[in-house]
């Protein structure tokens, strides 16, 4: 049955059937404000609990998120087209930065500090309700960078799950409770953005948002914290730049360079959206990438097989048509893989030729399947070209030259880059955005301070 025109209630669509899944309803602002009082209550009796009690219990919420890993990726197969592989490994993630984090209750260490006629410690202190404020594309992962260096420093947590994909995160919101955390600790809170999301923002119980989306509403969130002088942690949007070197092994470049783009269908913050390539290796580079991106399996998101699944929507495959073929000036396809035809919101791995560097595909996050590539011809202009553009998140570097692969790594402007791989998550290491790619770093040893206030004591000894 569908509800499509209710306002309160939401159909999840399943992207590659384009059938309604479930019906979700979602929160108004009396319910969101019962939620942030609710949460601050249980937050109280968290950081009353030993910090060994603490930690125990999310290593419970761990090992139970591990036996329902499969569950929660066959869910998000249906309610958000993730290939099932991907999801595999995306609910195991949850599992795996629950039990990372779940060591930091015992170890949120203050200083002591030489002072004159006394001692001086510092504490690391909750801030309070944390807001976590999803998008559609990473679900569980996104949720759980939030929510899980947030609990284990002692605060609670109000989750908003994107509109489009709340199933998995209200999910894990289920199985904090059955892994024994106390009620409303964990609040998933299922509602549009300009609702739920906004209460958040002026909610003053909220003490901080952390928020991956779109760079717009990262700015607005930014503007809105600044009356409350409200924290936040932006993750926003990425432009980034595989850049390939005529001495790297070319192969092996051109053979990963599809997925370090076309994974998630493209829909990744990470995704390297623009190939650099020097210019004495750029036609053979061109025939081993359009060899690889013909292998890519692009199908059912649920086979064992698949490397790729649809987009989230129909709305989203306009809005990546709108750089391509629908563009005012339509954008010269070099070559293009395969995707099923019929129901589903499909969309092939294209691979184009920008007219200069001006051109919005070059420049604006596509968020889809779509990569374009150019020339340069020297590390001075693979730079500069890496570094045109409002963002900085990832990007990626392929040369045997280990001094070119270090000149280059600290010359682009970006968070988070790998040498001869793609890789841009690690849970126990620091991610985040330089520029207008984000504020502040979430995973690893950091995220913890975000999390947290330092407060300094002064105890008079009486000498
Ligand atoms: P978005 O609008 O920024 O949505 C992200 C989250 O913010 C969603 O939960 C959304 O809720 C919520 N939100 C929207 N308006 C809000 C407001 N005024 N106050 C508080 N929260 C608000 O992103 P989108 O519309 O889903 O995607 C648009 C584009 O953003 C994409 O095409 C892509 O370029 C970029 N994007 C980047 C990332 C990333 O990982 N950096 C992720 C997603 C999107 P609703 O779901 O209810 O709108
Ligand atoms: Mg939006």
């Amino acid at each position: 049955m569908s509800h499509g025109d209710d306002p309160r209630t939401h159909d999840v669509i399943d992207p590659s059937t384009e059938q309604v899944v479930d019906t979700v309803e979602l929160a108004d602002v009396e319910q969101t404000d019962r939620a942030i009082e609710r949460a601050a209550a249980a937050q109280r009796q968290w950081a009353r609990l030993a910090p060994a009690d603490r930690g125990r219990l999310l290593r419970r919420f761990a090992d139970v998120v591990d036996s329902h890993i499969e569950d929660l990726a066959r869910l998000e197969v249906r309610g958000a087209g993730h290939t099932i592989g991907n999801a595999r490994w995306e609910a195991g993630n949850v599992r795996d930065v629950l039990a990372y984090y779940s060591a930091a209750p015992e170890r949120l260490f203050g200083r002591q500090i030489p002072v004159a006629d006394g001692i001086d410690v510092t504490f690391k202190e909750p801030l309070g309700v944390v807001g976590v404020i999803v998008p559609w594309n990473f679900p569980m992962p996104i949720a759980g960078w939030g929510f899980a260096p947030a609990l284990a420093a002692g605060n609670a947590v109000v989750l908003k799950p994107a509109e489009l994909t709340p199933l998995t995160a209200m999910m894990l919101g289920r199985l904090a409770v059955e892994a024994g955390l106390p009620e409303h600790l964990l609040s998933v809170v299922p509602g549009r953005g300009s609702v739920v999301g906004e209460r958040f923002v002026t909610h003053p119980l909220v003490r901080k948002i952390c928020f991956t989306g779109s760079t717009a509403v990262g700015q607005r969130i930014m503007r809105g914290a600044a009356d409350q002088v409200k924290r936040v942690t932006l993750e926003l949007g990425g432009k980034s730049a595989n850049i390939v070197f005529a001495d790297s092994d070319l192969e092996r470049a051109a053979a990963t360079a599809p997925y370090a783009v076309f994974d998630n269908a493209g829909q990744d913050c990470c995704a390297r959206s623009r190939i650099l390539v020097q210019r004495s290796v750029h036609d053979r580079f061109l025939e081993l990438l359009e060899s690889a991106v013909q292998k890519v399996r692009v199908g059912d998101p649920g086979a064992d097989d698949a490397e790729m699944g649809p987009l989230i929507s129909d709305g989203q495959r306009r809005t990546v048509r709108s750089f391509v073929e629908d563009a005012e000036q339509p954008v010269d396809v070099l070559f293009r893989g395969s995707a099923p035809e019929g129901a589903g919101f499909w969309y092939p791995p294209t691979v184009v030729r920008p007219r200069s560097v001006a051109d919005p595909v070059w420049r604006e996050e596509v968020f889809g399947p779509v990569v374009a590539v150019l020339p340069f011809d020297d590390e001075a202009e693979a730079i500069a070209m890496a570094n045109d553009t409002a963002y900085g998140l990832s990007g990626s570097i392929w040369t045997r030259d280990v001094g070119r692969a270090l000149r280059v790594s600290r010359g682009v402007e970006a968070g988070n880059l790998s040498v001869n791989s793609h890789s841009s998550v690690r849970y126990s290491t620091p991610f985040g955005g330089f520029k207008q790619s984000g504020l502040g770093r979430e995973l690893g040893p950091d995220a913890l301070d975000s999390f947290t206030e330092v407060k300094n004591v002064y105890i008079a000894t009486g000498d």
